[in-house]
Order: structure tokens, then C-alpha cells, then sequence
């Protein structure tokens, strides 16, 4: 796709292949979208890669720029200090949404984006509330706003993991974090056992 100068630069944060699978296209057309992965928050190193490289075969896919931020987990395990056993959508969630989100808008203005974006929210186990408001909030920090859409609309997480399918990319288990992992392992192992 040519990059087109009238079109806003939109930097998309992203966590993982299948929420690239969806969110990208939805926003081709009308800005120069760039894919940015940076996550401090998965564990452990090899999950972190296998997504990171999912994310990279969809904006491959859709012939988007990708940025790869290398894991740095000390700063995100001070930012969620104190939390580990928030439920999740609760402190926790909130933290470690700001920490990443924070990083994307730092990176947008040192490389003059015009907006950013997360694809977090296309997950329904994600309160979209507390995204928008994370992301909302470092927009007036930053000055460069942040998109507040739903991408859930019209079955928009049906769709991400249709296409992520049909790609035949990484599909993770747990949310990313340390504490999800534990608490999905938990919830396999009482399934198994009852
Ligand atoms: S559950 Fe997900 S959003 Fe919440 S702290 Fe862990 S990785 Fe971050």
C-alpha cells in the first residue's frame, strides 16, 4: 500500500498476531498505519517472541511497517508493583496498560506520529473503559490524541480470530502477564479435575 503523505501517521500499539489480524485493515484506508510491538508485560521470553512474530507476519501481511520494541521487563514489573494479586481488569490491568500505552505515545512524538492507537481493546476480556481513559489521559500528556474507537463493533473479535486462523499465526491463551499465566494454568488444572 503507497504511504501517502495526506494521511494521518497513525502509530498501532499491538500485543499480539491476533489482535493485528483485524484492527489494521479496519484502519488502512484512512491513515499510514504503523504496527508497534512493545510489551514488557509477557511472560515468559518465548511467549513474548511467538506473538511478537505474529504481529509481524499480519503487518506483513497487509504491508505495514512494524516496530519491535526488544523486552525490558524491570521497568514494568515497578510500574505493577504492589498489584500481583489484582484481579485482572482491576489496578493491575490498569497499570500495565498505562506503562505500555505511555511507551507508544513517548515513541510517537521522538518519530512524529499524528495519532495513536492500541489494539488491546478488541478483546472482550478487556475493559475498553480503561483503556480509552489510560489512553485518553496520555494524550494530554503527550499532546497527540489518542483513537478511541470500539473495534469490537459488528463482531470486530470474531473477526481478529477468523483471520488470525485462516494465517495460521500464534494464538495465545492468557492475557500475557505472569499472573495471567499462573491464573490460566489454575483454571485448566480445576477443569481437568472436576
Ligand atoms: S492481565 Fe493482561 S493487562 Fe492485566 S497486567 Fe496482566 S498482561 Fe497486563
Amino acid at each position: 500500500m503507497d504511504r501517502s503523505p495526506s494521511r494521518p501517521k497513525l502509530l498501532l500499539h499491538a500485543c499480539c498476531g491476533v489482535c493485528s489480524a483485524y484492527v489494521p485493515e479496519i484502519l488502512r484506508d484512512e491513515y499510514d498505519v504503523t504496527i508497534y510491538y512493545d510489551n514488557p508485560n509477557i511472560f515468559p521470553q518465548e511467549e513474548f517472541d511467538r506473538r511478537a512474530e505474529a504481529a509481524r507476519v499480519m503487518a506483513e501481511k497487509y504491508g505495514l511497517p512494524f516496530i519491535l520494541v526488544p523486552q525490558g521487563t524491570i521497568d514494568w514489573y515497578r510500574a505493577v508493583r504492589g498489584h500481583a494479586k489484582a484481579r485482572e481488569n482491576g489496578e493491575r490491568c490498569r497499570k500495565c496498560i498505562t506503562h505500555r500505552l505511555d511507551a507508544a505515545f513517548r515513541y510517537a512524538k521522538t518519530h512524529h506520529f499524528d495519532i495513536v492507537a492500541t489494539t488491546v481493546s478488541v478483546s472482550r476480556r478487556k475493559n475498553i473503559e480503561q483503556v480509552h481513559a489510560a489512553g485518553r489521559a496520555l494524550a494530554s500528556v503527550h499532546g497527540i490524541p489518542f483513537l478511541d474507537r470500539d473495534w469490537r463493533k459488528g463482531g470486530g473479535e470474531r473477526e481478529s480470530q477468523r483471520r488470525a486462523k485462516e494465517a495460521g499465526i500464534y494464538r495465545q491463551e492468557y492475557c500475557g502477564c505472569v499472573y495471567s499465566l499462573v491464573k490460566m494454568k489454575a483454571r485448566v488444572k480445576s477443569r481437568v479435575t472436576s
